[in-house]
């Protein structure tokens, strides 16, 4: 059996060191590419572009969507003014992010959406952003890590009916955390599936759809040396393989 194409959104890098002035790279996270491998599939790095569309047109070709990290959504897509604690936006890359996603949706394909990819897709669902940690009252813990970024530093708990749950065969994750943005208003047809022990928003999924699931922490980094993260990667890829 052929083993599936998982498309991974790219990003850009402005490269200024050695001999280039200002460089544009086109790049993702070896982390993703490596767990995408290690699971079974065959990653495609799918790079940014503003024409929106050849990336629909580039999600014809694959079986399966990971949606990855990188900037915070630009807030006037969820109707809302900067505010001083954003941090650097890249609106060029929403518009990519969403074409992907609604060519995947409209294909039904499986959707893994990680750190921004969690917050890209509730916003295209219509929900909202806390443009940084402490405009949300309840949230007390420590959401950056800043460390070592495979480190497990707080509790997530899912919901015992979750997909997340069914997958990984607990309610307790002990997960690393590289966010200062998190999920306020929960977009349409998702139910949020994980929360830190503050409250705040870690996991969300559409059971409306055969499989479709967002991490607002990091399953890729862990993956080395965590179970539950390599379990994840190897269901969403082995979801891929029902696509005809
Ligand atoms: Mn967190």
């Amino acid at each position: 059996m052929k083993k599936p194409l998982i498309g991974i959104s790219g990003n850009t890098l402005r490269d200024t060191s050695g001999a280039y002035v200002d460089l544009i790279r086109s790049y993702v996270n070896q982390d993703y590419v490596r767990s995408i491998e290690e699971a079974g599939g065959i990653p495609i790095i799918i790079p940014f572009t503003e024409n929106l569309e050849q990336a629909k047109e580039t999600i014809d070709i694959v079986d399966g969507l990971l949606l990855t990290g990188g900037h915070d959504v630009y807030p006037l897509n969820y109707g809302e003014e900067p505010l001083r604690g954003i941090g650097d936006v890249f609106p060029e890359r929403d518009q990519f992010d969403f074409a992907l996603l609604a060519a995947a949706e409209a294909r039904n394909i499986p959707v893994f959406a990680i750190c921004r990819g969690c917050q890209i897709v509730n916003v295209y669902r219509g929900g909202s952003l806390y443009q940084d940690l402490p405009y949300d009252k309840n949230c007390t813990i420590k959401h950056s890590q800043n460390q070592t970024p495979s480190l497990p530093t707080h509790t997530v708990d899912i919901e015992p009916d979750s997909k997340l749950a069914q997958i990984i065969g607990t309610t307790t994750w002990i997960t690393n955390s590289h966010h200062h943005q998190t999920c306020r208003n929960i977009g349409e047809s998702l139910v949020v599936t994980g929360r830190a022990k503050d409250g705040t928003v870690e996991a969300l999924e559409d059971t409306n759809r055969p499989w479709f699931v967002a991490t607002q922490f990091h399953p890729e980094m862990m993956h080395v040396k965590d179970v539950h993260a390599k379990t994840l990667f190897k269901a969403f890829v082995d979801a891929t393989k029902e696509v005809n």
